[in-house]
């Protein structure tokens, strides 16, 4: 079909949108990805979230505009302030009105070659003049390489989709040396880190006023089809935000996720359980992969980021091969990653379905 564009407007005919990681409705897929966390939410959320649909009243009313419930929660969780937090639907929203409020300048925003797929997209749509910084060879970023005048910097960390760690070190430095740009450190994995304490950039927003740390729901806390998401910062940059928010949509957030995400903060033991799992889930595949002949990237996240090697099967024919067996991963046709997949960490008997339909491929 092809679609008419002549009432358009010039700004909709030039967008680009994002694409996302497909969500087909295949029967017994294993499904690596979109990075959805293998396990269910935590059962205090779902509880909750039941009691607001059997009280009559809940739903007939608008929810609570700002979250305050959410954000105090969030603020008591990270020992901060309710005036350093401001939540949206899903870290994508956070995301987009983070560019319309702190990137929308006359010098360049900064950030990765090899990054999240969406800034480029948030850069086009709000008209941000975005330039590419490669990583290393490594595929580690090289803070160095930002020592440009520039009106903002992003990056996720750890990175996407490669899922290695930057060191709060080099954070604070790339912080320090740019005093009047957004730095804005995207953490939507950062609990897949090892020592999550010691390497998320939340404590700097007390130090520093130009930081803002994005987190969200939809991995560790496997919510990513109830849309939450936040971002930690100075209460400068948090009023921006709120004034974007209020000149948008007053109600983001609905009354059932801000329930099941105060509930999900709250239970911390089920966290706790269910992160552990997936590092450890992570290490064992990665172990597997690598006896497969991969290059596996150390990873910090909740997916591996893996380099096949095969002598004659290219990594796309071996992407199809998996799809053909319902094993979904992820590959770009990119530069400098199209020898690569992403692949999603998934339950035992997912990530042990996909060892096997590897090494079938692979012979
Ligand atoms: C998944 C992801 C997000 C988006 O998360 P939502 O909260 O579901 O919108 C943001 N940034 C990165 C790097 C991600 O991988």
């Amino acid at each position: 079909m092809t679609i008419d564009t002549r009432l358009w407007s010039m700004k909709i005919r030039q967008l680009t949108p994002y694409v996302a990681g497909e969500q087909p409705k295949m029967a017994d897929l294993c499904k690596l990805n979109t990075n959805e966390n293998p396990f269910p939410p935590s059962p205090k959320a779902i509880e909750v979230m039941k009691k607001v649909l059997d009280r009559a009243d809940e739903l007939r009313l608008y929810p609570e505009p700002e979250s305050d419930e959410l954000c105090q929660t969030l603020a008591n969780y990270h020992g901060i302030k309710r005036e350093q937090v401001f939540v949206g639907n899903g870290s994508d929203e956070v995301l987009a009105f983070i560019f319309a409020c702190f990137f929308v300048k006359e010098r360049p925003l900064l950030m990765p070659d090899i990054s999240y797929g969406f800034y480029p997209v948030y850069a086009q749509t709000f008209g941000v003049n975005a330039q590419a910084i490669p990583l290393k060879s490594d595929f580690t970023i090289d803070v160095d390489n930002y020592r440009v005048p520039c009106g903002g910097i992003i990056f996720p960390n750890p990175n996407a989709p490669t899922g290695v760690l930057l060191d709060l070190g080099s954070i604070r430095k790339l912080v320090k040396e740019h005093p009047n740009a957004v730095i804005v450190i995207d953490e939507a994995y950062i609990d897949y880190a090892d020592d999550v304490k010691n390497v998320s950039a939340i404590g700097l927003i007390n130090e520093f006023d130009n930081v803002l740390v994005v987190q969200t729901f939809s991995k560790s806390r496997s919510l990513a089809g109830l849309r939450v998401g936040a971002v930690f910062g100075n209460p400068n940059l948090i009023t921006a935000l709120a004034t974007y928010k209020n000149s948008f949509n007053s109600y983001p957030i609905d009354r059932l996720a801000q329930a099941g995400a105060v509930a999900s903060i709250l239970d911390e033991a089920y966290f706790q359980d269910k992160r552990q799992a997936v590092i450890a889930l992570r290490n064992a595949l990665t172990t597997k992969l690598t006896e497969l002949g991969f290059d596996v990237l150390p990873s910090s996240a909740n997916f591996v980021f893996a380099k096949p090697n095969h002598a004659t099967l290219t990594t796309k024919m071996i992407f199809d091969k998996l799809r053909e067996q319902g094993i979904l991963v992820r590959h770009w046709d990119k530069p400098r990653i199209g020898d690569y997949l992403r692949i999603t960490v998934g339950t035992a008997e997912q990530n042990a379905r996909l060892i096997d339909g590897l090494r079938q491929i692979l012979g």
